[in-house]
């Protein structure tokens, strides 16, 4: 994939110079002459980098750099500070405003590409770890604190696209019975298999985590209550219906399920809609288990 740098300059000559030896490089490179429009760029293009002219009128690279590091969606993209000065107070303060590196003018094409390849690969092992700290050491997807966290963005971003947003809370049936029967190894493995078939159950635009134990949460988007009923029906059924093995023996699975659907008039919060689908799933387990219930707020 093309590694996107997005490169701001009032200086026109200044922009041209470093396009051209970063597309050199072979990097895509993208620029802008105002600090105005650096935020909205970021969020539109995604870059891997941004390199950042200290010296602008109206807006300057400091007021810039704040503006990126106190936003959610872009503060993680590095920041590189470009400066005529090296000297005083200039880098103290953009290494403390969150600056990974600087490059000093006149340009040097060895340095610039060496401090950028650099940037770049902080930045991977920073994602790596992050990734890492983000999801369920056995099943591989997200774990409680990152869903709960995706859940809370999916809400806020609720009151804007005016979308139905649905929690959906799952548990094993007489998982327990699985480990005594079968052993905690092949436990586990049905803990996998089933958060694979649950990866491979939703959209792009749906999440699903390990909520703790032999309980998973998947976050439904753009699903109205029927809907939501209907998928989660399917997802019943499927698991119902998949074959799981200890070695030769095969594995009966169900699972019940509690939920709740946020219309976007609706005031609730995040936490009694955890709450309220807990209560569902706990009614699903009363009427026989292999079932699935909606929430209701009382
Ligand atoms: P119910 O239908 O009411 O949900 O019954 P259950 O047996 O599934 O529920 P219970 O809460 O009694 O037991 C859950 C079991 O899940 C107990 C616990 O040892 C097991 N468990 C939790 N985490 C893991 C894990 O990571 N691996 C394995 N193998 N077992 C786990
Ligand atoms: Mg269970
Ligand atoms: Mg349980």
């Amino acid at each position: 994939m093309d590694i996107k740098i997005l490169v701001v300059d009032d200086n026109k000559l200044n922009l041209r110079l470093l396009q051209d030896i970063l597309e050199d490089e072979k990097y895509k490179v993208y620029t802008t002459d105002s600090g105005f429009s650096v935020l909205e760029m970021a969020h539109n293009l995604k870059p891997d980098v941004i390199l950042l002219d200290i010296m602008m009128p109206g807006m300057d690279g400091y007021d810039v750099c704040r503006l990126l590091k106190s936003d959610e969606e872009v503060m993680d993209i590095p920041v590189i500070m470009v400066t005529a000065k090296t000297e005083g107070n200039d880098l103290k303060i953009a290494f403390e405003m969150g600056a990974a590196d600087y490059i000093k003018k006149p340009f040097d094409e060895l340095e610039i590409i060496a401090r950028i390849h650099s940037v770049l690969r902080t930045k991977q092992s920073q994602d790596i770890l992050k990734d890492k700290a983000s999801r369920d050491g056995l099943t591989g997807i997200y774990n409680h604190a990152l869903l709960i966290q995706l859940f809370e963005k999916e809400i806020k971003k609720q009151a804007i696209s005016g979308d139905d947003v649905s929690f959906v809370m799952l548990d094993i049936d007489h998982f327990k019975k699985i480990n005594d029967s079968y052993g905690h190894t092949i436990g586990d493995a049905v803990l996998k298999e089933l958060a694979m078939i649950l990866s491979t159950s939703i959209r792009d635009s749906d999440y699903v985590g390990r909520y703790g134990g032999e309980e998973f949460s998947i976050i439904l988007t753009k699903m109205n209550n029927d809907d939501t009923y209907e998928w989660c029906e399917m997802l019943r059924k499927k698991i119902q219906n998949h074959k799981f093995y200890a070695g030769d023996l095969l594995i009966q699975v169900t699972v019940s399920m509690g939920f709740y659907c946020k219309s976007a008039k609706d005031t609730i919060g995040s936490y009694d809609m955890i709450k309220t689908s807990d209560e569902a799933l706990y009614k699903a387990k009363q009427n026989g288990r292999n079932k699935v219930e909606e929430g209701i707020v009382r």
